[in-house]
């Protein structure tokens, strides 16, 4: 009597018990559940009239949009699995994943079939999706994909996988160490992950939530799922930007939403012409990168009730989650900020998180100091990277999930994120964490920004060099102003020895790229 789990029955279950209750809204369009289930079963339909089948690939490059949602629930629908492209990709690398993935058939958003159109590999089915909140909107009228979607029939019946391993999606990571890899999740991962997500974040079927990070990365942490567990409501932007964040929490009572720190940043730093107060408690998750403390005291000061995640995509985004602690509402702001910034990764969603001696396999002293490696293992990880057995080797070797983040483990249990391996700066063999120096460039009253790097230097090997975006409207700091700064607060060998000023790079899931401000270094 074994059914196999799968999200799909989030999207069934909601459409049954709310038919009526709103599931997506974006711009003037809003979809009931009952509309929302039509729609994802007539794409699975359309799709399998398409010659779309069992283990097939199919892409969707698109922006936040409820077509992003419904492809979710429609290519699983089929056994087909769910390939979502980052919509910032350049016609190489969209032309590398899609033959690397093998995929059939793609969905792209007008905005960037010219980019998309140049990289599909002969023979595949390209169906155009025009969204009435591009930019071009107004002028789209009939698209190519509802023209595909009436093709389909939404009583054709829905095929569940027979096996909650299946593949659901494939989602590849950035490839800044080399080609990029496909990561595949399975249906039992994905429900796992966000049933434990829906119930660590409290979301219920009166919540509303608001997308800022893209749905196409670890599938929008998951929450593409988590919310349509829940039957809550989804409110898609298809611009992350201040004043439109501001503007949809008021108008449509948004109580949970997720974000990068580098949106949190945005945030605190917004002109006050567009800031808006909250309709009400907001709940908001932050993760991918380090959130330092400042920034959450900031978001807190402004009555967003902040959540710290730490995951990545191998384990369907959130892995671990600063839960609330006993003590912690006592604390004044700034010393929970820091305990939560500090302390990201202590509570697994589900499973086991641990810090361990890659070379022994064996856990790190819980002494808060000595270093090791994240790992993670259980449902909620991975399949295995797509057509990659020596990748596969390497992150599964021993058994365990090998993160390549460093860590320490705290005498009362809690896991602390101290960098990337591959970012951690190494000075006349002393270990020097990039997310502690940061954060003390960021308590700074004039810096908005800042990212730590490693500096090539002669005599010591590397020294750290602090990239810093002033705030706007302060006086800018000098040099020796940022560097003194630093020496008041940290030992002398972790201060930066240069400091240079402007804009930061950014993935288009928000993270600062380091490595393009290591690159800047060389030869320097
Ligand atoms: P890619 O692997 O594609 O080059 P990436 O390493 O950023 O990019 P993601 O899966 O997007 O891949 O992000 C996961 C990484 O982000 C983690 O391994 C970790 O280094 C970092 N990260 C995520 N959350 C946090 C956090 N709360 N604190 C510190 N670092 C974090």
């Amino acid at each position: 009597n074994h059914v196999p789990l799968s999200p799909i029955s989030f999207l069934l279950r909601a459409a049954r018990i709310y038919p009526g209750r709103v599931a997506v809204i974006h711009g003037q369009r809003r979809l009931t559940y009952a509309q929302m289930a039509e729609r994802s079963r007539r794409l699975a339909s359309a799709l399998r009239r398409a010659g779309i089948g069992p283990g097939d690939v199919v892409a969707i490059m698109a922006p936040n949009t409820p077509e992003m949602l419904e492809a979710h629930y429609g290519v699983p629908m089929t056994g087909a699995v769910l390939l979502t492209l980052n919509i910032r990709l350049d016609a190489a690398a969209i032309g590398f994943i899609l033959r690397h993935a093998g995929a059939k058939l793609l969905l792209v958003d007008r905005e960037f079939t010219r980019t998309a159109r140049g990289a599909v590999p002969e023979g595949m089915t390209v169906v155009d999706i025009a969204d009435s909140e591009a930019p071009d909107g107004e002028t789209l009228g009939a698209t190519e994909y509802e023209a595909f979607l009436a093709g389909g029939d939404p009583a054709e019946p829905v095929r569940m996988p027979e096996d909650e391993w299946e593949a659901i999606s494939l989602s590849y990571t950035s490839g800044t160490t080399g080609n990029p890899k496909g990561v595949v999740a399975h249906h039992r991962g994905a429900y796992l992950n966000a049933a434990a997500n829906a119930l660590a974040f409290n979301l219920t079927p009166r919540s509303v939530y608001l997308w800022t990070l893209p749905m196409f990365h670890c599938n929008g942490w998951t929450y593409t799922w988590a919310v349509t567990l829940q039957g809550g409501t989804h409110v898609c932007l298809r611009r992350v930007e201040p004043g439109a964040i501001f503007a949809a929490i008021a108008a449509h009572g948004v109580t949970h939403m997720c974000a990068a720190p580098v949106v949190l940043t945005m945030l605190i730093h917004a002109p006050e012409a567009v800031r808006r107060p909250l309709p009400g408690p907001v709940a908001i998750a932050t993760g991918g990168a380090a959130p330092p403390s400042p920034v959450i005291a900031g978001m807190e000061a402004m009555g967003f009730d902040v959540t710290h995640l730490y995951g990545l995509t191998e384990c369907y985004g959130p892995a671990t989650i600063c839960l609330p602690q006993p003590g912690l509402e006592a604390m004044p702001l700034a010393e929970r900020a820091g305990f939560m910034a500090r302390q990201g990764v202590n509570h697994p969603m589900l499973e086991e998180a641990a810090v361990l001696d890659p070379a022994s396999m064996a856990p790190v002293p819980a002494d808060g100091r000595t270093l090791g490696e994240v790992m993670l293992r259980g449902n909620t990880v991975m399949k295995g990277y797509l057509r990659n057995p020596e990748a596969n080797q390497a992150a599964f070797a021993g058994g365990w999930f090998h993160t390549g983040d460093l860590g320490v483990m705290h005498p009362d249990g809690y896991i602390e994120v101290k960098d990337r391996a591959k970012d951690i700066v190494i000075s006349g063999g002393e270990n020097i964490s990039t997310l502690e120096v940061e954060e003390v460039l960021y308590a700074h009253p004039a810096i908005m920004e800042a990212a730590v790097v490693a500096a090539p230097d002669p005599k010591w090997g590397e020294v750290p060099h602090a990239f810093v975006t002033p705030r706007p409207g302060a006086e800018p700091p000098t040099e020796a102003e940022v560097i003194a700064w630093c020496r008041a607060r940290l030992a002398h060998f972790k201060c930066p020895k240069r400091v240079s000023f402007g804009p930061l790079p950014k993935t288009s899931t928000g993270k600062i790229q380091k490595f393009e401000l290591r690159g800047r270094l060389q030869g320097v």
